[in-house]
């Protein structure tokens, strides 16, 4: 005869009216298992929420079944035993192993079959569900908040919650304030910031300094200027701002000046895998030197590149980057403009600030009228999304897709607004190298044009590539060597070979 363990679990937390209270739950039960004529060895009782694993009384009804003591499970509906996928699978697999024989709902039927597991799996699925939908609840319930201005977390720091809505926090928030001044001014880092907190007594709730990700984090934090960033989408808010969005943007501006001094430390050594040292043939390496000026209290760093002297003796000496980067810069740029391409660039180059001005406006209006459809886009799809003929999901993908497409759009237009139209496709190379810390792409460039880099004496040569860039070189005679190789300096810098007559006379 099985032996049923009774199971009743109630959480304080469960919203849902319909299920009953533990007692009734008990009084069910014995019913139940009366009418059926089932032995109970064991009643036990959890008052604790099943939507995450590790209730420790629904252990012990495992382990008594694992034990042996018992081999049957006696409960009110399956949504009593589990409301996730763990402590299903714990039944399911209980019933699998054959230490589990039986499952007996007055709410459910169950059958130890392959159907009944199956039916079984789904009511358990049909709980997660449940539990699930609640917690989507709750987010559409924040949405909701959220599109009314409201926010739905804990208010952020310099400011309180007071009666559900957000107020200033008049100690905390006049230094919040002061932080993004001294921090857009560029001479802070996030531990000035920090320090500027501490010397004014301005602690984390706990009374401890704050931390360095959260000085970040208020500094990069759109709320201060009025906007929530909830969920990785924007909203605006309806609390009153510490700081004006001009304030903030200059903020980011200076963090992301201070990211890219990071990342551009991996582009420290642009130049390894490209020359070989002309005496030994060894690979050159890159070093990274920090000087301290003791006088004015500054450090800067410099990069050496130099024979590895891994292939023996050699007495080669290092160079400077600053050397090697002028220099593949000149080599560059001897194959980068086709005659054909020299009076364009004399005339580009010859251009006055108008034209170019001319230019980029008309660059800028396009993006702008861009700008304007994709907010158009963006209100249309809201309308959609309220009118409910756009799921939620595709509205957040669509949208941040188009948030993406508009904060692009508008870098775009900064950068034209800043830097001038982009120049014609067949000068990149000479934009290259012209342009100042380019060297990654310098680097990518010189691979392109040329082959067999060599450093001796701290001189670089390479040998131009097949297919245009050899016969472009060749237009300048003194480059000529033996052997193919070019000495890449010789060469002065303006070199009047650009002007070759194939332009005048073409074909
Ligand atoms: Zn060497």
């Amino acid at each position: 005869m099985i032996k049923y363990i009774a199971y009743c679990r109630k959480s304080t937390d469960e919203p849902d009216r319909q299920i009953l209270s533990i007692e009734a739950q008990v009084a069910e039960l014995e019913e139940h298992a009366a009418k059926e004529g089932l032995k109970i060895v064991s009643f036990i009782t959890e008052s604790k929420t099943a939507k995450e694993p590790g209730r420790e009384k629904f252990a012990e009804v495992l382990k008594e079944i694992e034990d042996g003591k018992a081999d049957g499970i006696l409960s009110w509906h399956p949504d009593r035993l589990a409301r996730n996928s763990v402590d299903g699978g714990k039944i399911i697999y209980l019933l699998d192993t054959g230490k589990l024989l039986d499952l007996k709902f007055p709410s459910f039927w169950f059958e130890n079959t392959p159907q009944g597991k199956f039916m079984l799996n789904i009511a358990f699925g049909q709980s997660k569900y449940y539990v699930d939908n609640l917690s989507e609840n709750v987010k559409r319930g924040n949405r909701q908040k959220l599109r009314r201005g409201e926010w739905p977390n804990q208010a952020q720091f310099g400011y309180i919650n007071i009666n559900k809505k957000i107020e200033v926090d008049k100690k905390r928030a006049k230094y919040v304030q002061k932080a993004f001044q001294l921090f857009a001014t560029g001479g802070y880092g996030y531990a000035d910031i920090r320090k500027f907190f501490n010397q004014n007594k301005i602690f984390n709730k706990s009374g401890h300094e704050l931390h360095l990700d959260k000085v970040k984090r208020i500094l990069t934090d759109p709320f201060y200027y009025g906007v929530m960033k909830f969920c990785g989408e924007l909203y605006e808010g309806n609390h009153p701002p510490l700081i004006s969005k001009k304030l903030f943007d200059k903020c980011q501006d200076i963090v992301k000046l201070k990211t890219r001094k990071v990342k551009n430390n991996k582009h420290l050594f642009d130049f390894l895998g490209l020359v070989k040292c002309g005496e030994c043939g060894g690979a050159i390496t890159a070093e990274k030197h920090t000087k301290y000026y003791n006088r004015t209290n500054r450090t800067a760093e410099y990069i050496y590149y130099r024979c590895s002297k891994k292939m023996g003796n050699c007495s080669q000496k290092y160079i400077d980057k600053g050397e090697i980067e002028k220099q593949l810069k000149e080599i560059v740029l001897r194959a980068s403009l086709p005659p054909h391409a020299a009076k364009k660039f004399l005339e580009w180059a010859d251009k006055d600030a108008n034209s170019e001005k001319g230019k980029s406006s008309g660059i800028i209006s396009t993006y702008q009228l861009q700008l304007k459809e994709t907010e158009e886009k963006t209100d249309r799809l809201l309308e959609g999304y309220l009118d409910k003929i756009v799921s939620p999901e595709d509205y957040q993908k669509k949208k941040n897709e188009l948030i993406e497409t508009k904060s692009l759009l508008n870098s775009k237009i900064k950068e034209v607004s800043q830097n001038g139209a982009e120049l014609n496709s067949a000068l990149s190379a000479h934009k290259i190298a012209r342009a100042k810390n380019s060297c990654h792409d310098l680097s990518i460039m010189a691979k392109t044009v040329g082959s067999n880099f060599f450093l001796k004496d701290r001189r670089l040569s390479a040998s131009f590539k097949k297919g245009g860039f050899d016969a472009l070189s060749a237009e300048a005679p003194a480059c000529r060597q033996g052997g193919g190789a070019e000495s890449a300096t010789s060469q002065p810098l303006s070199s009047p070979y650009w002007l070759g007559d194939r332009d005048s006379n073409p074909n």
